[in-house]
């Protein structure tokens, strides 16, 4: 029996290596050079080849490397009786925060204005208020969009960095300092309220779009965007235009629609956004094969590790 790593985006190799040195009962093969396809009880994936998972006749279960599934259920072939498991590994989620976090202050601080006015040689040192009255990470709050692995993180960390926090999800959470808010009501609070608001929803129907111009016009005027949840999350016109509005200040974008950002797409341009090439955070090779050599393990144990995906919630 073996485990396949397949993936058109990542190095598979690699992590076949990785994982060698779990020694885990099962033969370990890369894709293209999968042996007897009848022998693959789990798949361990990035991107597989479309159709590729459902031509494997015994495959117990469909392991992620990454955070998001959308990389797998984008294939129209797959097989929806496996249970996926979703990436959660404390490498990845660091990651997350650390970027989310540096993306927040530079947005409190007034960063990216400051590095264009250098580039045009442009002396303003009133630009974050006036004088003496600059505003403090206290003064400044942050909204999350989702509460999960990563937004639940991500909003700890940014309530010890000493910002006021308000979070939303789909279930009523509890977070130390954070004000968590669910529900259409606590949607429309949280685009009020936020000074900076963070997207860290998984891609669902539900969520597809969520952030279009009826959103943007519930957001407090001046907020800035930091989106790291993807790229469909956003309407990439009404973005545009409630930026060109000077309703919203600033947009960080990490995640798109089609990636790599097409050479001829008006973000890479806009002079209020700042493009980031999907580099939020990813597993990393140590921490994330721990977690999968636990995930395989308590799957042979004929346990259930975490992370699994619900088909019917879409994540
Ligand atoms: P989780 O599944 O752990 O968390 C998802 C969160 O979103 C939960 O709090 C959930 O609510 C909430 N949510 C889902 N649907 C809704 C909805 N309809 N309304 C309100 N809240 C909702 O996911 P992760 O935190 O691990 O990852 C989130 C996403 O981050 C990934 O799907 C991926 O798209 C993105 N990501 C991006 C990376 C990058 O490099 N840019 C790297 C890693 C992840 P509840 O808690 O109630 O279930």
């Amino acid at each position: 029996m073996s485990i396949l790593f397949a993936s058109t985006a990542d190095s598979a190799k690699d992590w076949a290596a990785a994982l060698g040195e779990y020694d885990l009962p099962l033969q370990l093969k890369v894709w293209p050079d999968m042996g007897d396809p009848d022998a693959v009880e789990y798949a361990v994936v990035a991107k597989p080849p479309p159709g590729l998972l459902a031509s494997l006749p015994n495959l117990k279960a469909i392991l992620s490397l990454w955070a998001g599934v959308d990389h797998i259920t984008c294939d129209p072939d797959w097989p929806r009786h496996i249970p996926i498991y979703r990436m959660v590994e404390p490498g990845l989620t660091l990651g997350m925060v650390e970027f989310v976090l540096s993306q927040v202050l530079n947005l409190h601080l007034g960063n990216y204005d400051f590095l264009d006015n250098a580039r045009r040689r442009v002396w303003n040192n009133a630009m974050r208020g006036p004088y003496g009255l600059e505003p403090l990470v206290g003064d400044r709050t942050v909204g999350i969009l989702g509460l999960g692995e990563m937004g639940g993180n991500v909003a700890k960390g940014l309530v010890r960095a000493g910002f006021p926090v308000l979070g939303w999800a789909r279930s009523r959470k509890s977070i130390d300092g954070v004000d968590c808010l669910s529900g259409p009501d606590g949607f429309d609070e949280i685009l009020a309220r936020s000074e900076i608001l963070v997207n860290l929803l998984p891609l669902t129907p539900v969520t597809e779009n969520i952030l279009n111009a009826a959103s943007f016009a519930k957001m407090r005027a001046g907020a800035a965007l930091v989106n790291v949840g993807r790229g469909q999350h956003i309407v990439d016109g009404d973005l545009i235009n409630a930026l060109d509005r000077g309703h919203l200040s600033r947009a960080v974008l990490d995640v798109f629609r089609v990636e790599p950002l097409p050479d001829d797409h008006p973000f890479w341009t806009h002079p209020k956004v700042t493009v980031y090439p999907h580099v939020g955070s990813i597993t990393r090779v140590e921490s994330g094969t721990a977690a999968l050599a636990e995930s395989i393990r308590k799957l042979l144990d004929g346990d259930t590790p975490g992370g699994l995906f619900d088909p019917d919630r879409g994540y």
